[in-house]
């Protein structure tokens, strides 16, 4: 029985599961929340919420939390529980030891797509300005990095190019691979009312999502392709449209650059990227593929929709160029209902982009190599700054297996659960001499740690987070962190102890240091952000009310970029070992590894992860309904209840990866993209087979 007090104050606030960026107001009766309530007012949401942002906040309060530094010199010795000030102590200490004896780049750190802005921006600071190099890298190197090298150079900017708002006026929308139903709900349910209204619906996904078929939904086209195989589809699709004449020349003699547009009209004409061509490697049929096609150039407003299903592939940089490719070449940028969407996963991913923490980019994606931008923040800063890029994080393991890379401090992420290949995670974690750790429970990471710090909650601070649309909410502190200090203080108080003297009391003179160093930030405050409640970037002297649309008038770059899509097949390869492809995804109630919803009522919703395999690959195997299967790939196994199902096709098996017992990232390969390191999760070459039990 849950007694639900009366609330005495409601304070708004942002949800900070994933990147729609939903507004609630929480009610509150003292220090306790009595419930969270979305927030009409909310420009993201209007109203609405899922069952994540409505119930799933009880981890805030939850016993697991450790609300004390710990220390230990090695990582087989016992925690022992000290004050602040020993830990910072310790940490700082150790941090400047080995740069002693191992130089300034020995160390470095990863900051968190769950933190705020501010958070993120002072992560970035200290290890610039007080490590004095760039290793900073972010989880979104293992979710959307792909998203921001490849729109980046498609358009100029490393970001979604509509609102949500957006959805309203298109006539055809391409998803492909995302499941907003379960993955982004509250946009989900937007675009099924548009749907509704008549707008086509062409879904690009191994496996029959919601959206393909579900009760007043039916895509008019699922094009159901083979994990890892998005390039070639997405090139057939532009192989229609350019030898069917089907384009928008205006719109390419105008706003693209014509001789690239030649040179890739060339290379996609060409019959080997035919829908004809490419069947047997892609499963997809060739006539839906051409009637696809044909649907989204002449079809209206055509908007494109996509999730971690194109960018976590060894191929994931080369499908966002060949999403924007078909964008451009229909015409579909810089008015309502068209567009270039990556649905992003985290709460704040975009914004933990923005805020420069990647190693190679200041916030605001200029890189380090630019004296000039360089020179903006060593004035306000007081410090040289590197102009080398630094490390991404696979490199920092890469390196610490080596005996160069020796100190990590870690805000908000379980890398040794969320990143790839967790054998080289864990070797890289054990062969550094301090690794800090800095989060709400002692995560799977904190057992290679020397230092764990007290992690906040967005509850209990201040900030900013930005969504998928570019918009930046405001989130308030409801409640007083029960550790003694939010994210951004404990950043701050390392800093400090390693010579920085930050005298920041509240993250408002964060975004004002943000806003005085990056120029699509240039026209946001706290101030402003009260008046308007949020507000999308860039936002600044050209754009005073934000930036709902992008590229409206010309592209940020100038001219679009029509870029080659070659198709390269993945080095995941089945064979009779491993005959069958494991793809993943999200189930609604919960939330990635599942830390934070296992921690609330939504765990009676899932509580286990299953194996999706098709009728007929069960039958040959003697699988039946509910039996434990064990599900094996050349990096490792585990064993999971089987579903039967043909939602998936035959060949393909999929599961979530929400419960810790699952260890999907066990299975999963070291294969990443060739751009940006982003791993290839989306595609393992796996065996199934009965087996007793777990
Ligand atoms: Fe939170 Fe996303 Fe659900 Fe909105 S849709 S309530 S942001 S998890």
């Amino acid at each position: 029985v849950i007694e639900i007090g009366t609330p005495d104050r409601k304070v708004v606030t942002t949800c900070a599961y994933c990147g729609v960026g939903c507004s609630f107001e929480a009610e509150m009766r003292g220090d306790t929340v009595v419930r969270m309530t979305p927030w009409k007012h909310g420009k993201a949401n209007r109203g609405h919420s899922c069952v994540k942002g409505r119930f799933a906040w009880g981890y805030a309060t939850h016993n697991d939390r450790i609300l004390h530094p710990m220390i230990r010199e090695s990582i087989n010795d016992p925690w022992e529980v000290v004050t602040w000030d020993e830990a910072i102590t310790f940490a700082a200490t150790k941090l400047r030891d080995i740069q002693a004896k191992h130089g300034r780049r020995a160390i470095g750190g990863i900051t968190s797509s769950r933190c705020t802005n501010e958070e993120t921006f002072l992560v970035q600071k200290m290890i610039r300005s007080v490590f004095g190099n760039n290793n900073t890298d972010t989880c979104a190197r293992v979710c959307h990095s792909p998203t921001g090298y490849g729109l980046g150079r498609a358009f100029g900017t490393s970001a979604g190019t509509q609102d949500f708002d957006s959805v309203e006026h298109t006539d055809v929308v391409i998803v492909i691979g995302a499941n907003p139903t379960d993955g982004h709900p509250v946009f989900a349910s937007r675009l099924k009312k548009r749907l509704r209204q008549g707008a086509k619906l062409i879904v690009i996904d191994p496996r029959r999502t919601d959206l393909v078929r579900s009760p007043h939904i039916e895509a008019a086209h699922h094009l159901p392709l083979r994990p890892g195989t998005n390039v070639a589809v997405v090139t057939a699709l532009a192989h229609v449209i350019v030898t069917e004449g089907l384009y928008d020349e205006a719109f390419i003699r105008e706003r693209c650059d014509w001789d690239e547009f030649q040179h890739y009209a060339e290379f996609v004409s060409d019959a080997r990227h035919s829908p004809e061509a490419i069947a047997m490697l892609t499963g997809v049929d060739p006539n839906e593929l051409r009637a696809a096609a044909r649907l989204f150039a002449k079809g209206g407003n055509g908007a494109i929709y996509y999730g971690l299903g194109v960018t976590e592939h060894s191929q994931g940089s080369t499908t966002v160029m060949g999403i924007a490719n078909l964008a451009m070449l229909t015409g579909n940028i810089g008015r309502p209902g068209v567009g270039v969407n990556p649905l992003r996963g985290q709460n704040n991913v975009q914004g933990s982009c923005d805020m420069g923490s990647f190693p190679h980019e200041l916030p605001g994606y200029r890189h380090v190599s630019q004296d000039a931008t360089r020179e903006i923040f060593e004035k306000l800063w007081g410090s040289v700054l590197d102009k080398e890029p630094g490390l991404r994080i696979p490199n920092m393991l890469d390196a610490a297996v080596e005996g160069t890379f020796k100190g990590l401090y870690v805000q908000g992420e379980d890398i040794l659960q969320s990143d790839p290949d967790t054998r080289h995670v864990s070797a890289g974690l054990a062969a550094m001499d301090c690794v800090i750790v800095q989060d709400l429970f002692l995560n799977e990471t904190a057992n290679y740690a020397h230092v764990f710090l007290p992690g906040s909650t967005f509850l209990e601070k201040d900030g900013t987070f930005t969504n998928a649309e570019r918009r930046i909410n405001r989130v308030r502190r409801v409640m007083m962190p029960k550790n003694g200090y939010a994210d951004w203080e404990v950043t701050m108080l390392l800093a400090n102890a390693m010579g920085a003297g930050w005298t920041y009391t509240h993250p408002s003179q964060v975004m004002d240091e943000i806003a005085a160093t990056t120029p699509s930030f240039a026209g946001v405050s706290y101030e402003m952000l009260e008046e308007k409640g949020s507000v999308q970037w860039p936002c600044n002297e050209l754009h005073p009310e934000g930036t709902p649309i992008m590229h409206v008038d010309g592209f940020v770059r100038g001219k679009g970029r029509f870029i080659v899509t070659e198709y390269v097949a993945t080095d995941e390869r089945t064979g009779p070992r491993f005959p069958l492809l494991l793809t993943t995804g999200r189930i609604l109630s919960q939330y990635n590894v599942g830390a934070q919803t296992r921690r609330t009522a939504n765990v009676v919703w899932h509580d286990q992860d299953v194996l999706e395999i098709h009728p007929h690959d069960a039958e040959v195997r003697g699988i039946k309904e509910g039996d434990w299967v064990r599900l094996a790939s050349r990096a490792g196994e585990t064993s999971l209840r089987a579903l039967l199902t043909d939602r998936v096709s035959p060949g393909v098996v999929y599961t979530t990866f929400h419960h810790p017992d699952t260890q999907a990232n066990v299975i999963t390969t070291d294969f990443s993209d060739w751009a940006t390191n982003c791993p290839e999760y989306k595609v393992t070459a796996v065996q199934v087979a009965l087996t007793n039990g777990p």
